[in-house]
Protein backbone atom coordinates (compact mmCIF):
# COMPACT_ATOMS: atom_id res chain seq x y z
CA UNK A 1 0.00 0.00 0.00
CA UNK A 2 1.78 3.41 -0.72
CA UNK A 3 1.48 6.19 1.51
CA UNK A 4 -1.23 7.60 -0.35
CA UNK A 5 -3.37 4.84 0.51
CA UNK A 6 -2.78 5.01 3.78
CA UNK A 7 -3.64 8.55 4.05
CA UNK A 8 -6.61 8.40 2.08
CA UNK A 9 -7.93 5.48 4.57
CA UNK A 10 -7.00 8.01 7.83
CA UNK A 11 -8.80 10.67 6.29
CA UNK A 12 -12.01 8.76 5.65
CA UNK A 13 -12.27 7.09 9.19
CA UNK A 14 -11.98 10.95 10.40
CA UNK A 15 -14.52 12.24 8.30
CA UNK A 16 -16.91 9.32 9.48
CA UNK A 17 -16.20 10.75 13.22
CA UNK A 18 -16.56 14.38 12.33
CA UNK A 19 -20.33 13.70 10.87
CA UNK A 20 -21.03 11.05 12.96
CA UNK A 21 -20.43 13.23 16.24
CA UNK A 22 -22.60 16.25 14.56
CA UNK A 23 -25.36 14.00 13.49
CA UNK A 24 -27.49 15.62 15.88
CA UNK A 25 -27.65 19.15 14.51
CA UNK A 26 -28.92 17.52 10.99
CA UNK A 27 -31.36 14.82 11.94
CA UNK A 28 -34.71 15.82 10.98
CA UNK A 29 -37.35 16.53 13.91
CA UNK A 30 -40.06 15.50 11.93
CA UNK A 31 -38.91 11.86 11.53
CA UNK A 32 -38.60 10.24 15.18
CA UNK A 33 -39.87 6.37 14.84
CA UNK A 34 -39.94 3.89 11.94
CA UNK A 35 -43.92 4.62 10.91
CA UNK A 36 -43.60 8.01 8.95
CA UNK A 37 -45.68 8.18 5.59
CA UNK A 38 -45.80 10.40 2.67
CA UNK A 39 -47.73 13.12 4.41
CA UNK A 40 -44.83 13.60 6.86
CA UNK A 41 -42.02 13.85 4.39
CA UNK A 42 -43.92 16.43 1.36
CA UNK A 43 -43.72 19.37 3.65
CA UNK A 44 -40.12 18.73 4.00
CA UNK A 45 -39.64 18.54 0.23
CA UNK A 46 -41.74 21.43 -0.45
CA UNK A 47 -39.18 23.03 2.02
CA UNK A 48 -36.65 22.35 0.06
CA UNK A 49 -38.01 24.22 -3.01
CA UNK A 50 -37.33 27.20 -1.46
CA UNK A 51 -33.65 26.63 -1.44
CA UNK A 52 -31.13 27.42 -4.14
CA UNK A 53 -29.31 24.56 -3.33
CA UNK A 54 -32.01 22.11 -4.54
CA UNK A 55 -33.57 21.66 -7.99
CA UNK A 56 -36.60 19.53 -6.69
CA UNK A 57 -39.19 17.56 -9.03
CA UNK A 58 -42.05 15.51 -8.61
CA UNK A 59 -40.20 12.50 -11.09
CA UNK A 60 -43.74 10.33 -10.97
CA UNK A 61 -46.55 8.82 -9.18
CA UNK A 62 -46.89 5.80 -6.95
CA UNK A 63 -49.98 3.36 -8.16
CA UNK A 64 -52.65 5.10 -5.73
CA UNK A 65 -51.21 9.06 -7.47
CA UNK A 66 -48.62 9.58 -4.79
CA UNK A 67 -45.54 11.99 -5.74
CA UNK A 68 -42.19 10.65 -6.04
CA UNK A 69 -39.85 13.19 -5.96
CA UNK A 70 -36.45 13.93 -7.40
CA UNK A 71 -34.42 15.83 -5.69
CA UNK A 72 -30.80 17.11 -7.14
CA UNK A 73 -28.04 18.98 -5.59
CA UNK A 74 -24.50 19.62 -6.40
CA UNK A 75 -22.74 20.78 -9.71
CA UNK A 76 -19.42 18.12 -10.06
CA UNK A 77 -18.68 15.56 -13.17
CA UNK A 78 -19.68 12.50 -11.21
CA UNK A 79 -23.29 11.54 -10.61
CA UNK A 80 -24.84 9.34 -7.69
CA UNK A 81 -28.55 8.72 -7.73
CA UNK A 82 -29.27 7.15 -4.23
CA UNK A 83 -32.98 6.01 -3.64
CA UNK A 84 -34.87 4.32 -0.11
CA UNK A 85 -37.96 2.24 0.95
CA UNK A 86 -38.16 0.85 -2.37
CA UNK A 87 -39.93 -1.74 0.17
CA UNK A 88 -42.99 0.22 1.83
CA UNK A 89 -41.43 -1.15 5.63
CA UNK A 90 -37.54 -0.13 5.20
CA UNK A 91 -37.83 3.14 5.81
CA UNK A 92 -34.73 3.77 7.98
CA UNK A 93 -32.32 4.92 5.47
CA UNK A 94 -35.33 7.33 4.31
CA UNK A 95 -34.75 9.15 7.37
CA UNK A 96 -31.16 9.41 7.09
CA UNK A 97 -31.19 11.21 3.44
CA UNK A 98 -33.58 13.79 5.19
CA UNK A 99 -31.10 14.06 7.71
CA UNK A 100 -28.14 14.07 4.64
CA UNK A 101 -30.50 16.80 2.94
CA UNK A 102 -30.31 18.59 6.62
CA UNK A 103 -26.65 18.45 6.53
CA UNK A 104 -26.42 19.41 2.71
CA UNK A 105 -28.25 23.11 3.65
CA UNK A 106 -26.20 24.46 6.23
CA UNK A 107 -22.47 26.07 6.69
CA UNK A 108 -20.63 25.19 9.53
CA UNK A 109 -17.13 23.88 10.45
CA UNK A 110 -18.18 20.50 8.22
CA UNK A 111 -18.12 23.09 5.26
CA UNK A 112 -15.21 21.35 3.57
CA UNK A 113 -16.72 17.88 3.66
CA UNK A 114 -19.94 19.15 2.40
CA UNK A 115 -18.10 21.32 -0.71
CA UNK A 116 -16.63 18.18 -1.59
CA UNK A 117 -19.57 16.62 -2.37
CA UNK A 118 -21.42 19.34 -3.61
CA UNK A 119 -18.10 20.16 -5.98
CA UNK A 120 -17.75 16.77 -7.21
CA UNK A 121 -20.92 15.20 -7.04
CA UNK A 122 -24.21 15.62 -8.87
CA UNK A 123 -26.40 14.01 -6.33
CA UNK A 124 -30.37 12.59 -7.42
CA UNK A 125 -31.79 11.73 -4.14
CA UNK A 126 -35.44 9.78 -4.33
CA UNK A 127 -36.82 9.04 -0.90
CA UNK A 128 -39.49 6.71 -0.02
CA UNK A 129 -39.66 5.17 -3.65
CA UNK A 130 -42.48 2.96 -2.48
CA UNK A 131 -45.11 6.16 -0.90
CA UNK A 132 -47.70 3.33 -1.11
CA UNK A 133 -45.94 0.42 0.88
CA UNK A 134 -45.37 2.80 3.08
CA UNK A 135 -48.61 3.74 3.73
CA UNK A 136 -49.80 0.40 5.03
CA UNK A 137 -46.32 -0.24 6.25
CA UNK A 138 -45.93 -3.10 4.39
CA UNK A 139 -42.91 -4.45 1.38
CA UNK A 140 -44.56 -4.99 -1.46
CA UNK A 141 -46.50 -1.66 -3.36
CA UNK A 142 -49.94 -1.52 -3.98
CA UNK A 143 -50.39 -3.78 -6.94
CA UNK A 144 -49.09 -6.28 -4.51
CA UNK A 145 -45.90 -6.33 -6.11
CA UNK A 146 -42.32 -6.76 -4.56
CA UNK A 147 -40.30 -3.92 -6.84
CA UNK A 148 -37.68 -5.44 -6.57
CA UNK A 149 -38.69 -8.57 -8.54
CA UNK A 150 -40.16 -5.97 -11.14
CA UNK A 151 -36.51 -4.70 -12.80
CA UNK A 152 -37.31 -6.82 -15.54
CA UNK A 153 -40.76 -6.68 -16.17
CA UNK A 154 -41.87 -3.26 -14.95
CA UNK A 155 -45.37 -3.72 -14.29
CA UNK A 156 -45.12 -0.82 -11.65
CA UNK A 157 -45.21 2.60 -12.14
CA UNK A 158 -42.59 3.05 -9.05
CA UNK A 159 -40.49 0.45 -10.85
CA UNK A 160 -40.35 2.00 -14.28
CA UNK A 161 -39.50 5.53 -12.72
CA UNK A 162 -36.64 3.97 -10.86
CA UNK A 163 -35.59 1.85 -14.38
CA UNK A 164 -36.21 5.67 -16.39
CA UNK A 165 -34.16 7.25 -13.81
CA UNK A 166 -31.11 5.12 -14.46
CA UNK A 167 -31.75 4.91 -18.02
CA UNK A 168 -31.83 9.12 -18.19
CA UNK A 169 -29.13 10.35 -15.46
CA UNK A 170 -26.92 7.55 -15.65
CA UNK A 171 -25.24 7.53 -12.61
CA UNK A 172 -21.64 6.25 -12.09
CA UNK A 173 -23.00 5.10 -8.72
CA UNK A 174 -26.19 3.95 -6.84
CA UNK A 175 -26.81 3.90 -3.25
CA UNK A 176 -29.75 1.08 -3.02
CA UNK A 177 -31.17 1.41 0.88
CA UNK A 178 -32.67 -0.88 2.28
CA UNK A 179 -34.10 -2.48 6.11
CA UNK A 180 -32.82 -6.20 6.68
CA UNK A 181 -34.26 -8.66 9.48
CA UNK A 182 -32.53 -8.02 12.45
CA UNK A 183 -32.13 -11.69 13.31
CA UNK A 184 -28.91 -11.63 11.08
CA UNK A 185 -25.44 -12.06 12.92
CA UNK A 186 -22.32 -10.45 11.24
CA UNK A 187 -20.96 -13.71 9.87
CA UNK A 188 -20.35 -16.48 13.12
CA UNK A 189 -20.43 -14.31 15.75
CA UNK A 190 -22.97 -13.29 18.42
CA UNK A 191 -23.21 -9.65 17.00
CA UNK A 192 -26.30 -8.10 15.13
CA UNK A 193 -25.24 -7.09 11.58
CA UNK A 194 -26.89 -3.38 12.54
CA UNK A 195 -25.47 -2.75 8.58
CA UNK A 196 -24.80 -4.98 5.73
CA UNK A 197 -23.39 -4.01 2.47
CA UNK A 198 -23.06 -5.56 -0.81
CA UNK A 199 -22.12 -5.23 -4.52
CA UNK A 200 -24.45 -6.91 -6.06
CA UNK A 201 -23.56 -9.82 -8.83
CA UNK A 202 -24.49 -8.97 -12.28
CA UNK A 203 -24.46 -12.59 -13.25
CA UNK A 204 -24.71 -15.75 -11.79
CA UNK A 205 -21.09 -16.53 -12.42
CA UNK A 206 -20.29 -13.35 -9.95
CA UNK A 207 -17.79 -11.75 -12.54
CA UNK A 208 -16.14 -8.62 -11.20
CA UNK A 209 -15.98 -6.19 -14.04
CA UNK A 210 -14.84 -2.39 -13.15
CA UNK A 211 -18.28 -1.22 -12.42
CA UNK A 212 -18.88 -3.95 -9.59
CA UNK A 213 -15.08 -3.06 -8.63
CA UNK A 214 -15.79 0.29 -7.64
CA UNK A 215 -18.71 -0.13 -5.70
CA UNK A 216 -16.59 -2.86 -3.78
CA UNK A 217 -13.89 -1.04 -2.63
CA UNK A 218 -15.95 2.06 -1.99
CA UNK A 219 -18.06 -0.52 0.42
CA UNK A 220 -14.27 -1.84 1.94
CA UNK A 221 -13.99 2.30 2.63
CA UNK A 222 -17.60 2.69 4.52
CA UNK A 223 -17.46 -0.36 6.21
CA UNK A 224 -14.08 0.82 7.78
CA UNK A 225 -15.61 3.85 8.64
CA UNK A 226 -18.40 2.34 10.67
CA UNK A 227 -16.07 -0.54 12.32
CA UNK A 228 -15.01 2.80 14.36
CA UNK A 229 -18.62 2.89 15.73
CA UNK A 230 -20.06 -0.53 15.55
CA UNK A 231 -16.86 -3.06 15.42
CA UNK A 232 -17.55 -6.60 14.40
CA UNK A 233 -21.48 -5.48 13.13
CA UNK A 234 -21.01 -4.85 9.81
CA UNK A 235 -21.27 -7.46 7.04
CA UNK A 236 -22.23 -8.01 3.82
CA UNK A 237 -25.73 -9.74 2.50
CA UNK A 238 -25.78 -12.72 0.46
CA UNK A 239 -24.11 -11.71 -3.60
CA UNK A 240 -25.99 -14.51 -5.23
CA UNK A 241 -27.73 -13.54 -8.26
CA UNK A 242 -31.28 -12.59 -8.90
CA UNK A 243 -32.15 -11.89 -12.45
CA UNK A 244 -35.32 -9.78 -11.35
CA UNK A 245 -33.81 -7.28 -8.60
CA UNK A 246 -32.93 -3.77 -9.10
CA UNK A 247 -29.57 -3.70 -7.73
CA UNK A 248 -28.03 -6.98 -9.85
CA UNK A 249 -29.60 -5.41 -12.63
CA UNK A 250 -28.64 -1.48 -12.38
CA UNK A 251 -25.53 -3.04 -11.44
CA UNK A 252 -25.55 -4.74 -15.08
CA UNK A 253 -26.50 -1.66 -16.78
CA UNK A 254 -23.20 0.13 -15.94
CA UNK A 255 -24.15 1.84 -12.55
CA UNK A 256 -22.16 0.89 -9.53
CA UNK A 257 -24.18 -0.29 -7.00
CA UNK A 258 -23.74 -0.02 -3.22
CA UNK A 259 -26.70 -1.60 -1.25
CA UNK A 260 -26.91 -1.09 2.23
CA UNK A 261 -28.98 -2.86 4.79
CA UNK A 262 -30.07 -1.68 8.28
CA UNK A 263 -30.32 -4.45 10.17
CA UNK A 264 -30.61 -4.43 14.34
CA UNK A 265 -28.89 -3.50 17.32
CA UNK A 266 -29.83 -4.06 21.03
CA UNK A 267 -31.42 -1.08 22.67
CA UNK A 268 -32.44 0.79 19.42
CA UNK A 269 -36.12 -0.96 18.44
CA UNK A 270 -36.92 2.64 16.43
CA UNK A 271 -33.82 2.48 14.62
CA UNK A 272 -32.25 6.06 15.34
CA UNK A 273 -29.30 5.03 16.00
CA UNK A 274 -28.97 2.98 12.67
CA UNK A 275 -30.35 5.59 11.18
CA UNK A 276 -26.98 8.15 12.47
CA UNK A 277 -25.05 4.86 11.32
CA UNK A 278 -26.35 5.33 7.61
CA UNK A 279 -25.89 9.26 7.79
CA UNK A 280 -22.78 8.54 8.76
CA UNK A 281 -21.35 5.74 6.19
CA UNK A 282 -23.56 7.43 3.04
CA UNK A 283 -21.74 10.38 3.69
CA UNK A 284 -18.25 8.53 4.04
CA UNK A 285 -19.20 6.53 0.36
CA UNK A 286 -19.81 9.98 -1.05
CA UNK A 287 -16.99 11.37 0.34
CA UNK A 288 -14.85 8.60 -1.10
CA UNK A 289 -16.19 8.99 -3.95
CA UNK A 290 -16.22 12.57 -5.03
CA UNK A 291 -12.00 11.98 -4.08
CA UNK A 292 -12.10 8.93 -6.01
CA UNK A 293 -9.97 8.03 -2.92
CA UNK A 294 -12.28 4.08 -2.64
CA UNK A 295 -9.12 3.06 -5.03
CA UNK A 296 -7.20 3.33 -1.68
CA UNK A 297 -9.27 -0.10 -0.53
CA UNK A 298 -8.59 -3.37 -2.04
CA UNK A 299 -11.02 -5.72 -3.18
CA UNK A 300 -9.66 -8.01 -0.33
CA UNK A 301 -11.07 -5.46 2.27
CA UNK A 302 -14.42 -6.15 1.04
CA UNK A 303 -14.66 -10.02 0.77
CA UNK A 304 -12.57 -9.54 4.32
CA UNK A 305 -16.22 -8.51 5.43
CA UNK A 306 -18.29 -11.23 7.48
CA UNK A 307 -21.17 -12.62 5.72
CA UNK A 308 -24.69 -12.54 7.34
CA UNK A 309 -25.99 -15.70 9.07
CA UNK A 310 -29.29 -15.75 10.49
CA UNK A 311 -28.18 -16.73 13.92
CA UNK A 312 -30.08 -14.04 15.94
CA UNK A 313 -33.49 -14.59 18.13
CA UNK A 314 -34.69 -12.02 20.49
CA UNK A 315 -34.75 -14.37 23.30
CA UNK A 316 -32.23 -17.66 23.99
CA UNK A 317 -33.43 -19.24 26.86
CA UNK A 318 -30.59 -21.74 27.79
CA UNK A 319 -30.55 -25.38 29.64
CA UNK A 320 -34.25 -25.60 30.75
CA UNK A 321 -35.39 -28.94 31.94
CA UNK A 322 -38.70 -29.59 30.45
CA UNK A 323 -41.10 -32.77 31.44
CA UNK A 324 -43.76 -33.83 28.91
CA UNK A 325 -45.05 -37.29 28.57
CA UNK A 326 -43.16 -38.66 31.69
CA UNK A 327 -39.42 -37.72 29.93
CA UNK A 328 -37.21 -35.04 30.93
CA UNK A 329 -35.64 -32.94 28.27
CA UNK A 330 -32.77 -30.43 28.42
CA UNK A 331 -33.99 -27.48 26.54
CA UNK A 332 -32.60 -24.38 24.65
CA UNK A 333 -35.80 -22.32 23.59
CA UNK A 334 -35.42 -19.74 21.02
CA UNK A 335 -38.00 -16.74 21.20
CA UNK A 336 -38.81 -14.09 18.86
CA UNK A 337 -41.03 -11.10 19.51
CA UNK A 338 -42.51 -9.93 15.75
CA UNK A 339 -43.94 -7.21 15.38
CA UNK A 340 -47.50 -6.55 14.72
CA UNK A 341 -48.84 -3.29 12.94
CA UNK A 342 -51.42 -1.33 15.15
CA UNK A 343 -54.49 -1.04 13.39
CA UNK A 344 -53.46 2.59 12.08
CA UNK A 345 -50.21 1.19 11.12
CA UNK A 346 -48.82 3.83 13.17
CA UNK A 347 -47.45 2.02 16.29
CA UNK A 348 -47.15 -1.91 16.17
CA UNK A 349 -47.13 -4.23 19.45
CA UNK A 350 -45.16 -7.56 20.06
CA UNK A 351 -46.25 -11.14 19.39
CA UNK A 352 -44.57 -14.07 19.91
CA UNK A 353 -43.06 -16.91 18.73
CA UNK A 354 -41.04 -20.16 20.03
CA UNK A 355 -38.91 -20.59 16.37
CA UNK A 356 -36.39 -22.95 17.74
CA UNK A 357 -35.86 -25.70 20.27
CA UNK A 358 -33.11 -27.95 21.44
CA UNK A 359 -29.44 -27.76 20.65
CA UNK A 360 -29.11 -23.96 20.18
CA UNK A 361 -25.00 -23.84 20.83
CA UNK A 362 -24.62 -22.14 17.52
CA UNK A 363 -27.44 -19.33 17.99
CA UNK A 364 -27.47 -16.53 20.39
CA UNK A 365 -30.09 -14.38 21.46
CA UNK A 366 -30.29 -10.30 22.02
CA UNK A 367 -31.23 -11.35 25.38
CA UNK A 368 -30.26 -14.82 27.09
CA UNK A 369 -31.41 -16.52 30.04
CA UNK A 370 -29.61 -18.98 32.02
CA UNK A 371 -32.01 -21.39 33.23
CA UNK A 372 -29.64 -24.22 34.60
CA UNK A 373 -31.32 -26.05 37.28
CA UNK A 374 -34.87 -24.40 36.30
CA UNK A 375 -37.95 -26.52 35.13
CA UNK A 376 -40.24 -25.25 32.14
CA UNK A 377 -43.79 -25.30 32.68
CA UNK A 378 -46.85 -23.88 30.32
CA UNK A 379 -48.44 -20.75 31.86
CA UNK A 380 -51.78 -21.11 33.80
CA UNK A 381 -55.07 -20.12 32.96
CA UNK A 382 -56.84 -18.04 35.56
CA UNK A 383 -60.64 -18.92 35.62
CA UNK A 384 -62.16 -16.84 38.23
CA UNK A 385 -62.91 -14.17 35.28
CA UNK A 386 -62.84 -10.62 35.74
CA UNK A 387 -65.99 -8.73 34.86
CA UNK A 388 -63.65 -5.99 33.03
CA UNK A 389 -60.57 -5.08 31.32
CA UNK A 390 -59.92 -2.11 33.55
CA UNK A 391 -59.96 -4.61 36.96
CA UNK A 392 -56.53 -6.21 35.43
CA UNK A 393 -53.92 -3.79 37.03
CA UNK A 394 -50.40 -4.40 36.63
CA UNK A 395 -50.09 -5.59 40.57
CA UNK A 396 -52.84 -8.03 39.77
CA UNK A 397 -50.68 -9.25 37.12
CA UNK A 398 -47.38 -10.02 38.48
CA UNK A 399 -49.33 -11.20 41.55
CA UNK A 400 -50.66 -13.94 38.69
CA UNK A 401 -47.54 -14.39 37.26
CA UNK A 402 -45.74 -15.38 40.66
CA UNK A 403 -48.74 -18.33 40.83
CA UNK A 404 -47.45 -19.33 37.56
CA UNK A 405 -50.74 -17.91 34.93
CA UNK A 406 -50.15 -16.03 32.17
CA UNK A 407 -53.11 -15.30 31.32
CA UNK A 408 -56.48 -14.68 32.52
CA UNK A 409 -59.87 -14.70 31.65
CA UNK A 410 -62.09 -11.43 31.52
CA UNK A 411 -66.08 -11.78 31.02
CA UNK A 412 -66.73 -8.32 29.23
CA UNK A 413 -64.37 -8.03 26.15
CA UNK A 414 -64.77 -4.47 24.02
CA UNK A 415 -66.16 -4.90 21.00
CA UNK A 416 -62.89 -3.12 19.55
CA UNK A 417 -59.91 -4.09 21.15
CA UNK A 418 -57.75 -2.01 22.57
CA UNK A 419 -53.92 -2.19 21.86
CA UNK A 420 -52.10 -4.58 24.31
CA UNK A 421 -49.15 -2.70 24.63
CA UNK A 422 -49.73 -1.67 28.39
CA UNK A 423 -51.23 -5.30 29.38
CA UNK A 424 -49.34 -6.88 32.48
CA UNK A 425 -51.39 -10.41 31.37
CA UNK A 426 -52.91 -12.42 28.57
CA UNK A 427 -56.69 -11.59 28.60
CA UNK A 428 -59.19 -14.11 27.09
CA UNK A 429 -63.15 -14.73 26.86
CA UNK A 430 -65.03 -17.23 28.76
CA UNK A 431 -65.37 -19.47 25.90
CA UNK A 432 -61.78 -19.76 24.34
CA UNK A 433 -59.23 -22.89 25.25
CA UNK A 434 -55.99 -21.99 25.88
CA UNK A 435 -52.89 -24.39 25.73
CA UNK A 436 -49.51 -22.49 26.36
CA UNK A 437 -47.80 -26.51 25.92
CA UNK A 438 -44.12 -25.30 24.68
CA UNK A 439 -44.64 -26.12 20.90
CA UNK A 440 -42.50 -24.86 17.78
CA UNK A 441 -43.92 -21.69 15.59
CA UNK A 442 -46.73 -20.86 19.12
CA UNK A 443 -46.51 -17.99 21.62
CA UNK A 444 -43.98 -18.30 24.25
CA UNK A 445 -45.69 -17.88 27.68
CA UNK A 446 -44.47 -19.90 30.12
CA UNK A 447 -42.94 -20.09 34.15
CA UNK A 448 -39.03 -21.44 34.81
CA UNK A 449 -39.50 -22.67 38.52
CA UNK A 450 -36.92 -24.20 40.94
CA UNK A 451 -37.46 -27.54 42.27
CA UNK A 452 -39.40 -26.73 45.46
CA UNK A 453 -42.19 -25.13 42.53
CA UNK A 454 -41.17 -21.37 43.29
CA UNK A 455 -41.78 -19.13 40.36
CA UNK A 456 -38.16 -17.38 39.28
CA UNK A 457 -39.11 -16.02 36.17
CA UNK A 458 -42.17 -15.70 34.09
CA UNK A 459 -42.05 -15.74 30.31
CA UNK A 460 -45.54 -14.01 28.66
CA UNK A 461 -45.57 -13.25 25.39
CA UNK A 462 -41.87 -13.89 25.00
CA UNK A 463 -41.10 -11.09 27.09
CA UNK A 464 -38.74 -12.11 30.59
CA UNK A 465 -39.76 -10.97 33.98
CA UNK A 466 -37.62 -11.52 36.92
CA UNK A 467 -40.08 -12.02 39.46
CA UNK A 468 -37.80 -10.85 42.12
CA UNK A 469 -37.16 -7.82 40.18
CA UNK A 470 -39.07 -4.92 38.69
CA UNK A 471 -41.32 -5.56 35.71
CA UNK A 472 -39.50 -4.89 32.34
CA UNK A 473 -40.38 -1.78 30.58
CA UNK A 474 -41.16 -3.88 27.39
CA UNK A 475 -43.65 -6.40 28.40
CA UNK A 476 -47.19 -6.79 27.54
CA UNK A 477 -49.76 -9.68 26.71
CA UNK A 478 -52.20 -10.14 24.33
CA UNK A 479 -55.48 -10.36 23.59
CA UNK A 480 -57.29 -13.68 22.68
ZN1 LIG B 1 -35.70 -4.22 0.97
Amino acid sequence: MSKTDQTSKQEIKQVGQQVYAAHKRYKEQALRHRRFRHQHIVPLIEKLQDNPLFDVQVAGHSVQGRAIYLIKAGSGKTKVMLWSQMHGDEPTATMAVFDLLNFLSVSDELDPIRRQLLEHLTLYFVPMLNPDGAEMYTRRNALGIDMNRDALRLQSPESVLLKQLRDDLEPTFGFNLHDQSRYYTAGYTALPATISFLAPAYDYARNINSVRDRAMRTIAGMDSVLQQFIPGQVAKFNDEHEPRAFGDNIQKWGTSVILVESGGQHGDPEKQHIRQLNFTTIIAGLYLIAKEDYRAFALEDYNFIPENQRHLYDLVIRHARYAENGRETLLDIGINRLEVDAPNHMGFYHSSAVEELGDMSVFHGYEELDATGLQLVPGKVYDQALERMDELTPALGTELLKQGYTTIRVRHLPGVLPDPSSLPLNVTGMESIVNHQLTLDEPANFILQDDSGHAKYAILNGFVYDLQGNRPELFHGLLH
